[in-house]
């Protein structure tokens, strides 16, 4: 164990996402030394895994890398990967953090010249692209992956890899011996930026999600409209390949139910809009079904809204859906009330897009300390404490919205260290 004193004042943020950098930065811009820690290998959280966001439609690389660099440049900054928080204890001006860092198995001599990658015979699934590709088991988490460092999955790596990898390592930096390590830091305020996890679509079992290729959610669509993602940009039906001639969106699937999330995940309608855009650039001539209870696509988005629901290929259905059903031609039907006329509706379609939902990240991972969650998990804030919550782990919201949120966190987390 180590312990690592922050100076008076310190500021730790808990998640390195969009949220989480926002926050670490503007509290460092003006003086406040930060600890930032992430659980995975990498910054950037979800943003990473979109293939274009809105409201611009750009890369998810614009904002992030910008990002990454003020972190890079900024000294007062100590990020860690990789990285938990296994205590609290302390009060307001004075909380005593212990960290647990999980092992990379990689040192800091990595170049990331990829040939631990090429050499290592073992796979496992793809995280990143939701499973629908393998890796290698010593990988790089993505291509804007930052820190630009490999990573090995030690429980997917068999003795023959092991050996494989460490001698394709010409830098000496695979450590296969490499252990958990905790250390302590002390800080004035705690910002909690966890953010959000896709609701898990198999609690619903009226959507077969997992019963048929061709049931995909909102994330598995913008991994496979990434170039960088599993199909290359194509979207595809897994399993078969299949180009879909047809497509239905079902939206609110798990949000705005009380068996589910109780809440409106506030992005879906949105994310959906957008990932027509996606459709269109490829399958012009694709008939688009969307079923909804309302569309919900708040201030400025509903311009793009308008434009979208003018699309002559596409039909909206005000009804929810009631159930989905595999086709033994590998597409499915979808059935929904039409809640303006009365009809049954039953739609036979290509690929069934699930719009799931945001649900907190603490919800389903826990947390070791004792935090203020309302009944859905997102954290309340409260700066009188200094631990204060930022982005999606404060409420579903977009990148903008999370943004604003987090330069409001760091400003509270700065007021408690001038108090302190
Ligand atoms: C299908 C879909 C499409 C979307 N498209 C858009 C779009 O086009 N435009 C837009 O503005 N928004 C979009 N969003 C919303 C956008 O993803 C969020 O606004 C954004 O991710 C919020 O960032 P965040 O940092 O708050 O959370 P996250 O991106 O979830 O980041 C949280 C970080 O915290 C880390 N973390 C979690 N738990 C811990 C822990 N215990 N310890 C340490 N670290 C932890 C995570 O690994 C992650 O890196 C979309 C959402 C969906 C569902
Ligand atoms: S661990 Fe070694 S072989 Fe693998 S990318 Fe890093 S430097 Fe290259
Ligand atoms: S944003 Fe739209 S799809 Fe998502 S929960 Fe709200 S109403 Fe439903």
């Amino acid at each position: 164990m180590t312990d690592e004193q922050g100076t008076s004042g310190a500021v730790l943020v808990v998640g390195g996402g969009i949220s989480g950098l926002t926050s670490a930065l503007e509290a460092a811009e003006v003086g406040n030394d930060v600890f930032l820690v992430e659980k995975e290998a990498y910054f950037g959280g979800r943003v990473s895994q979109l293939n274009q966001y809105f409201p611009k439609l750009c890369p998810p690389s614009c904002g992030l890398e910008i990002n990454f660099k003020r972190i890079k440049d900024n000294r007062r900054i100590r990020s860690y990967t990789m990285t938990t928080v296994k205590s609290v204890s302390g009060s307001v001006g004075n909380y005593e953090v212990t960290l647990e860092t999980a092992p990379r198995y990689v040192n800091s001599n990595c170049t990331a010249c990829g040939d631990c990658t090429d050499a290592c015979p073992d796979e496992i699934d793809n995280e990143f692209n939701f499973g629908m590709n393998k890796s290698k088991a010593a990988y790089l988490p993505h291509e804007m992956a930052f820190p630009r460092r490999y990573v090995i999955n030690k429980d997917g790596l068999s003795a023959e890899g092991a050996e494989a990898i460490k001698s394709a390592c010409k830098y000496n930096a695979v450590d296969l011996d490499m252990q958990v390590e905790t250390k302590t830091i002390n800080v004035a305020s705690i910002i909690w930026a966890t953010g959000w996890t896709p609701y898990d679509p198999t609690k619903m079992d009226n959507l077969s999600f997992g019963q048929s290729d061709a049931i995909v959610t909102n994330m598995m669509i913008e991994r496979m409209a990434a170039p960088s993602g599993p199909t290359a940009g194509a979207i595809v039906r897994p399993g078969d390949g299949k180009e879909p001639e047809s497509f239905a969106f079902v939206q609110c699937a798990g949000s705005r139910d009380e068996n589910h999330l109780e809440f409106c995940s506030y992005i879906c309608c949105m994310a959906t809009f957008k990932q027509m855009t996606y459709i269109r650039e490829r399958y012009p001539e694709a008939k688009i079904y969307v079923f909804y209870i309302d569309l919900r696509t708040p201030g400025k988005y509903e311009k793009f809204r308008e434009k979208l629901m003018d699309d002559e290929n596409s039909t909206f259905i005000k009804g929810k859906v009631a159930e989905i059903t595999p086709e033994p031609d590998g597409g499915v039907t979808v059935v929904a009330e039409n809640a303006v006329t009365g009809e049954k509706i039953s739609q036979k379609v290509d690929m069934a897009v699930l719009a799931t939902g945001m649900q907190p990240s603490l919800a389903t991972q826990g947390t070791p300390v004792d935090l203020n969650q309302d009944n859905s998990g997102f954290i309340i804030s409260d700066p009188e404490s200094g631990v204060i919550s930022a982005g999606c782990a404060r409420k579903a919201a977009d990148v903008v919205t999370s943004n604003q949120s987090a330069t409001a966190a760091a400003l509270k987390a700065i007021q408690v260290s001038r108090r302190s």
